[in-house]
């Protein structure tokens, strides 16, 4: 398959130590160290892969001067943890996510992957390390089949149809007049919210990432949807480092770090257990998210969730 590598933008001697970790052992390369990337689905063997090192350091950020959306964010997420990001809205989650994959820069504190500043790394090496599942999917009015390959253009069909079927695409794609042949997007077969996230996390599985960042879709999916979307997407996280911005606190349960954001600051993080026995922020949220959907519960018939 092919390799991927953590590269610095300008020909500068990359310390053996500041590349490819995982779990805390210098892998044996020198400069230039180069980590296997797995196949969709393809289990990490070695034991040495786990992902990537996350790691920010009092980052500041605005997109306008004098307005700062992150105050002074610090955060680690270690090879292969999952880590949430939780908070209310407009509290620069999104924003942060934003910054890990450099559609901005800092405007003061630092952004480590592997122990490499972002600034420092060459896009390519960036843009073949990291998956993206966005909140709104973009489809090219073409088949769904170069759709999904667009996440790795020398995928072979047992390939699309194995990460397909790992992002429970497959039901989908039967579905469809021509099966994978079928155009999608503007001017073809309009897919849901849920089926183009769907399409996101099937590119992912085909890039085989050791970062993977989901931006969680806002826009309500239905209970069943949400859930076979988590699914997939915890199966898509073994092994590599997530970071997951979540607007439900129902998915975040289960991830090794929940970081809990309000106005630009991280104000608490742990695991859900113990930010529920902290009972403070996260505690609130979570109490204030059960009402509303025992309210929800109350007020909508089971047969219009369905
Ligand atoms: P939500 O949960 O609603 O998605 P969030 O925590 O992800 O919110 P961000 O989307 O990061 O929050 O936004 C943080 C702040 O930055 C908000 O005040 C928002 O209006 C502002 N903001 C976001 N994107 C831009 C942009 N492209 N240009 C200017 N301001 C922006």
């Amino acid at each position: 398959g092919s390799r991927q590598l953590l590269q610095r933008s300008h020909a500068a001697p990359v310390p053996a130590a500041a590349v490819s970790r995982s779990n805390g052992h210098v892998n044996g390369h020198a400069q230039g160290a180069t980590v296997k990337n797995r196949g969709p689905g393809e289990a990490s063997t070695s034991g040495q892969d786990q992902g990537m090192a996350v790691e920010l350091d009092n980052v500041v950020f605005g997109y306008r001067p004098g307005r700062p959306v992150l105050k002074g964010v610090s955060l680690k997420v270690e090879p292969g943890q999952s880590c949430a990001i939780v908070g209310s809205s407009g509290s620069g989650k999104s924003t942060l996510l934003r910054l890990l994959v450099r559609l901005y820069d800092a405007q003061s504190g630092s952004i480590q992957l592997d122990g490499i500043d972002v600034r420092e790394l060459q896009q390519s090496s960036l843009r073949q390390a990291v998956a993206v599942v966005p909140q709104d999917t973009v489809l090219f009015a073409d088949t769904i089949l170069r759709n999904i390959r667009y996440g790795r253009p020398d995928a072979s069909f047992e390939e699309i149809e194995r990460a397909a079927e790992m992002a429970q695409l497959k039901r989908v794609v039967d579905g469809m007049p021509d099966g994978y042949n079928t155009i999608v997007g503007e001017r073809g077969l309009k897919l849901s919210g849920g089926e183009k996230q769907r399409v996101a996390i099937a590119r992912a599985f085909l890039r085989g990432p050791r970062l993977l960042i989901c931006d969680e879709a806002t826009s309500a999916l239905d209970t069943a949807t949400e859930r076979s979307i988590m699914t997939s997407l915890e199966e898509l996280a073994q092994g590599r480092t997530s970071v997951f911005v979540a607007h439900r606190l129902s998915t975040v349960q289960r991830c090794d770090k929940i970081v809990v954001m309000a106005d630009g600051l991280v104000v608490e993080q742990g695991t859900h257990e113990e930010l529920m026995r902290a009972g403070q922020v996260y505690y609130d949220m979570w109490e204030a998210q059960a009402a509303a959907e025992e309210f929800h519960e109350q007020c909508v018939p089971e047969q219009l969730e369905a």
